[in-house]
């Protein structure tokens, strides 16, 4: 363990519980850490806080008890067990595929918990929290119980300052993609190569308003990785669902989405394009659906990409803008946490008046209830998804 001293009049967050450390807080340091755990005392000596120790971020600590507890297995399964809990009651029916744990939402920081039908898929964010390893996967074991359990660990490389470095995922291990329900459709997470933890569970709630709304309209869907907004649109029975990615993999899944829900899956049906050229010419050939979705991959990582970020949103708000037909929708997501829901609106709003359309927004869709967030760490909203409609003043 590490006994990090804060710098006087460094408490203050500490003692609001917010679970982020920063290093420039950080006084002095007795002990190694080398077991991944911390203990944050104040100027005087006081214990303050117990937490994961991750020497290469510039959160040195996520905080996971400020009760003088050790942050010990007990305490990891009495966390992973309230996290159940509040599953049972949120989940909807028919629905097998859901976020278990939701790290600070569910006070276990740096931890998530993905479950996949008998597949469940721990991702460990950070330095300090791979070294509890052990620990979490007995926890994980133990309250959930899956058929099998994968670890994937993108923390050491997340906190390492070599930004490329946070896109090199876990060796792959061929494991075939995983099916389990959602609302009772058929889908499946690729956990051994996929985005996240294979799946995007956090648009769960956005997929079922465009089920709601999809019925006889034309969809196209941006960004569509593994193609499930588009299975939601076409069983709520969308007359047409395009899917565009770069990559192929995304879309071969996306077939199998199909497939797997008896819905057809026309070759024109799956794009490999990139996204800002491939509707710059739907544009120039003037064409028009009734709803637009466009989701795109997180386009702020850190701070000084938001600028760069706030003008690829704008971008590709406009060219989407322009694709949807009078009377028609754009669900319009954001994924970056450095982009506040405010400025995200703004931008978005911006990009209108740059397409001289008017759009109203008519509904506001995070994460489901599966992705709580605490109110000690707001940083851990990170989706928002306008619900905007086009009214047929041009
Ligand atoms: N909407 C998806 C998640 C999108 S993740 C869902 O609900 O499941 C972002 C996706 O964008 C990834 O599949 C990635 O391959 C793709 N992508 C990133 N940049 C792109 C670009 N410039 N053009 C096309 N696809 C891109």
């Amino acid at each position: 363990m590490i006994r990090l001293r804060l710098k006087s009049g460094r408490e203050a967050s500490v003692l609001r519980r917010h679970p982020w450390l920063f290093s420039g807080a950080v006084a002095s340091a007795e002990g190694d850490g080398a077991d991944g755990h911390a203990e944050i005392v104040d100027a005087a000596g006081r214990p303050l806080a117990r937490g994961a120790y991750s020497p290469d971020s510039q959160i040195l600590s996520r905080l996971w008890s400020f009760d003088g507890r050790a942050p010990d297995g007990a305490l990891v399964r009495e966390r992973f067990a309230a996290a159940k809990r509040l599953r049972r009651e949120v989940l909807p029916p028919e629905t097998t595929g859901y976020r278990a744990v939701n790290s600070e939402g569910d006070c276990c920081p740096g931890v998530l918990l993905d479950v996949y039908g008998e597949v469940a898929v721990l991702e460990l964010l950070t330095g300090g929290t791979e070294k509890w390893r052990g620990e979490l996967e007995s926890a994980a074991r133990d309250v959930f119980a899956p058929g099998r359990l994968i670890v994937r660990e993108s923390g050491a490389s997340r906190d390492s300052a070599s930004a490329h470095k946070s896109e090199i995922r876990n060796p792959k291990s061929e494991i075939p993609p995983v099916p389990f329900f959602e609302n009772g459709l058929h889908l499946l997470a690729d956990v051994s190569g996929g985005q996240k933890t294979g799946f995007f569970l956090d648009q769960r709630e956005n997929r079922n308003q465009l089920r709601a709304l999809a019925q006889g309209k034309t969809v196209l869907n941006l960004f569509s990785y593994s193609g499930a907004f588009a299975v939601a649109a076409l069983a709520g029975g969308a007359s047409r669902a395009v899917d565009v990615d770069s990559s192929a993999a995304a879309l071969t899944l996306g077939r199998a989405h199909r497939r797997a829900n008896g819905l057809a899956a026309s070759d024109a049906d799956f794009v490999a394009a990139d996204v800002f050229e491939d509707v710059r010419r739907r544009v120039a050939e003037g064409e028009r659906f009734d709803i637009v979705v466009c989701d795109p991959p997180a386009f702020a990582k850190k701070k000084s990409d938001v600028d760069r970020a706030a003008r690829g949103y704008k971008d590709v708000n406009r060219l989407a803008m322009a694709l949807v037909a009078p009377g028609g929708w754009l669900l319009s997501c954001s994924c970056s946490g450095l982009v506040s829901a405010d400025l995200f609106q703004k931008i978005v709003f911006s990009a209108s008046l740059d397409a001289g359309l008017s759009f109203a927004l008519a509904r506001r869709q995070g994460a489901g209830p599966d992705h709580p967030v605490s109110l000690d760490c707001p940083e851990g909203e990170y989706l928002k998804g306008l619900w905007l409609h086009r009214g047929a003043v041009p």
